[in-house]
């Protein structure tokens, strides 16, 4: 039998579950077809309930990477597992993963409701249930009033709304978002961080998220992976060591301006090993 780890047994000493890893990227790398090496091997853990930020520059492999989480795209080589299990068995874990893409993706000819259901529909869940849940999403980002219009009478930042609805509809324990909030302005980008962080709270969510915005970042992550290009690779683990909840008053704050300061700095390195690559 294996020996407890120190974790486990304090764990276990104070009546709290071990944390778990919801993902584990052991060695994965991604040449494409064409012979671009987007990711060298890439070693990750993150633990249920931690919320990463992937921040690095242009090419540096982040949607690469969040696509072989979400089982889009098979690595080369190398394992990701998801609590414990390989990703394409991830069924069998019982657990839920959703993506959330930058542009919003919706059916422009079917109102928020039916866009939200869509996720439902294709896994055949009962109209009357199905539509609970959806009423359910659609209240956490608060669009419940919205539900019979069409996508083309909303705002950038609900029409974004709607895609985190139709992500939450499946209750995620993981939710994957590739810049979700980069086509936003910044007031709309703040006001979503903040409804972001909030359900992952309430929900309990493992957020893998990816940004080029360094005070995004710092607002909301637990942990920062900063990544370099060509070859795409990780480079740096910043962690954001700083209670939750956080508000925008935290951005105002010295702490606030030393960790966008070291994520500065960080982005610059990664960026000139990038350049001296090419
Ligand atoms: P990021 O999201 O950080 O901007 P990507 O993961 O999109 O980076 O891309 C990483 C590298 O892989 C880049 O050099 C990009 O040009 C290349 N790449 C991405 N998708 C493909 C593809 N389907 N075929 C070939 N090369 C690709
Ligand atoms: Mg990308």
């Amino acid at each position: 039998m294996r020996e407890p780890s120190p974790e486990a047994l304090r764990a276990a000493a104070s009546g709290a579950e071990p944390p778990m890893p919801a993902l584990e990227v052991l060695s994965a790398h991604k040449t494409y077809p064409n012979g671009t090496i987007a990711l060298q091997p890439v070693e990750l853990t993150v633990q249920e309930g931690e919320f990463i930020t992937l921040l690095g520059p242009s090419g540096c492999g982040k949607s690469t990477l969040l696509k072989m989480v979400a089982g889009l795209l098979p690595p080369t080589d190398g394992r990701l597992l998801l609590w414990r299990k390989p990703v394409q068995q991830l069924d069998e874990t019982g657990r839920r993963m959703a993506f959330v893409f930058q542009s919003p993706t919706l059916m422009p000819w079917a109102t928020v409701a039916a866009n939200v259901r869509l996720p439902l529909d294709l896994a055949g869940v009962p109209r009357a249930q199905a539509e609970q849940r959806v009423q359910d999403a659609l209240a956490l980002v608060g669009l419940a009033r919205f539900a019979a219009a069409l996508p083309r009478n909303l705002s950038g930042g609900m029409q974004m709304r709607v895609s985190i609805a139709r992500s939450l509809v499946v209750q995620p324990q993981l939710l994957l978002m590739d810049e979700p909030f980069g086509a936003l302005d910044e007031i709309t980008r703040h006001k979503l961080d903040a409804e972001l962080l909030s359900l992952w709270r309430e929900k309990k969510l493992t957020v893998i998220f990816v940004t080029h915005s360094i005070h995004e970042a710092v607002f909301l992550s637990t942990r920062v992976v900063m990544m370099a290009a060509r070859p795409g690779r990780i480079v740096e683990e910043i962690t954001i060591d700083e209670p939750y909840p956080r508000t925008p008053d935290f951005m105002v704050t010295p702490r606030f301006a030393q960790y966008a300061r070291q994520l500065q700095d960080s982005l610059l390195r990664a960026s000139q090993d990038t350049e001296e690559a090419l």
